[in-house]
This record gives C-alpha cells, structure tokens and sequence, in this order.
C-alpha cells in the first residue's frame, strides 16, 4: 500500500515537472462510468458475437448488426456520464498540465467532462455516417425503431461513426496521434490491454521519442513490463483522483 502510495508520488511529480503530458486511454477509464470493455470477465464479447461488427457482415445484415448495435451503444453507452479518472484528466488540460488525449474509445466521455482536444482513433458512436453520401450526423437523429436506420432524404443506409472490424484508422486521428506520441515527454496509459492494433503501437513511439511511460490498469497489460516507467495497479477513477489532489497540493 505504502508502496502503491509512493508510486502515485512519483507519478504526479512527473507530471508536474514535465512540459508536454499526453494521455492514452482505453476501454478500462470507462468501466466505472458503467461501460464494460469488450474483452475480459463480465466483456462486451461474452455477450456478443464480435461478427455483429465486421463491415462486411454489417452491410450485407445492417438489420442484424443494428439490433446489438443499439443494445451496446444506445442503451448501455447512452446514459453512461464520466467518471472521476476522465474529470481529473480534465482538470489537468485546464490548468495546462495535460496537453492532449489520443482515445480508443468511442464513447464521448473525455469531451463530456471538458477535454478540448482528443484524438477519436476509432471513431465516436454519438455520430453516425451516411453510406451514400458521407454525410455525418448527430446519432440522435437516427429512428431506432426501425431497424436499420436509413438517412430520410439520401435513402442511404446509417452506420454508426465508429470504426468496424475490416475498416481503416481515420486518417486525420492516426497522422495527429502520430504526432502526439512524438511531441509528449510524459504519457499516461490509462485502461487498455495493448492489444488492438494500430493504436497499441502509440505508447512504444513515445517511448522511442523519449517519453516517460506512466500507466494506470486493474490488470498488468502488454506495456507494464517493458514499457511502463511506473505502473500503478488500481482502478482509474481512484488512481487519477490521488493524482489529482497531488498535482493540487504540488507535492
Ligand atoms: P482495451 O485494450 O481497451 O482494454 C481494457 C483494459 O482496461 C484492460 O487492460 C483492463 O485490465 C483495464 N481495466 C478494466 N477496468 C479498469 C478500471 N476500472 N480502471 C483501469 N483499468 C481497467 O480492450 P477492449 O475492452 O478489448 O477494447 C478494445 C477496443 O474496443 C477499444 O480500444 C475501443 O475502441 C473499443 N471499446 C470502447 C469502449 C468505450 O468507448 N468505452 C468500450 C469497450 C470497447
């Protein structure tokens, strides 16, 4: 405990020394927002079958890829509101101790609780896309009642602004996460397994380009032996939270 504590320390006087601190998350800051992550006990895939999210299968069975679509992210994203690891995060960008955050998630909740400037990798759900024209659309314009969703003036085909399994990076998120893990001394990993490709590579190019590696996770992942400067092994909400009063008090 004494020891979890002084690494904590550590982690925020890192911080509060350095110049330019980003953030990599995961699916992990989410879960105490009530979001379960895809793999894991009580993940998304022991409910779902991850083919449900395969581009090809959507668009050959958009009505069957819509109906698990709207149960995960309709109705247990929907609500979800962000947590205290997503608040602190927040908190930091305002007072310019954190710079920007390149997320995997799609859930909207760094920009809920007041982050300005994060890098969607795979996309946002509360956004979707018009498959025949490209037209981008707030999600809550879309009638869940009829499944699946069609845009009512183009006659095209809704698919939530989030990337599937077969689909490419945005450009734009890739080339600025890119940059971000070039640019940032510090960068904080927090909640993911390393294990979803590209954007695992993020963390191991800020180390090249000479970043310090602080990581948060309930679980080791793929960067705690190798990568990871100091991990602490605690859930997000409550290691951000001691960073946070730490950074507050300067210590
Ligand atoms: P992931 O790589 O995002 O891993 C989740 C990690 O979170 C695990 O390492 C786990 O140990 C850790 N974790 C669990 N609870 C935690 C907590 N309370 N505090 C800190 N860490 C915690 O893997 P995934 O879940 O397979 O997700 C893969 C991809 O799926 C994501 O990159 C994302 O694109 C998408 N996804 C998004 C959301 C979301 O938007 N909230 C949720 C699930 C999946």
């Amino acid at each position: 405990m004494e020891d979890l504590k002084s690494k904590i320390k550590e982690a925020a006087s890192i911080i509060q020394k350095a110049n330019y601190v980003c953030a990599f998350t995961g699916a992990g800051i989410s879960v105490e927002s009530g979001i379960p992550t895809f793999r894991g006990d009580d993940g998304i895939w022991d409910k779902y079958d991850p083919l449900m999210l395969e581009i090809q299968y959507f668009l050959e069975h958009p009505e069957k890829s819509w109906k698990v679509i709207k149960e995960i992210f309709f109705e247990t994203l929907g609500e979800a509101k962000p947590n205290r690891a997503h608040e602190v995060l927040a908190e930091m960008e305002k007072r310019g101790l954190l710079k920007e955050i390149i997320t995997q998630n799609i859930d909207n909740l760094h920009q809920d609780a007041g982050n300005k400037i994060v890098h969607e990798f795979h996309g946002n759900a509360r956004y979707l896309i018009c498959t025949k024209t490209g037209e981008r659309l707030a999600a809550a314009y879309a009638d869940l009642n009829a499944l699946p969703p069609i845009h009512p003036a183009t006659g095209g085909l809704l698919k939530p602004d989030f990337i599937f399994f077969g689909e490419g990076i945005p450009a734009d998120a890739f080339q600025a996460s890119l940059e971000v893990a070039k640019k940032a001394d510090v960068l904080l990993i927090i909640g993911t397994t390393g294990e979803v490709m590209p954007a695992s590579q993020i963390p191991s190019i800020a180390k090249d380009n000479g970043a310090k590696i602080i990581e948060i996770n309930t679980e080791p992942s793929n960067y705690t032996a190798g990568l990871s400067d100091v991990f602490l092994q605690g859930k997000a909400s409550e290691m951000m939270d001691q960073i946070g009063d730490m950074l507050d008090s300067g210590s």
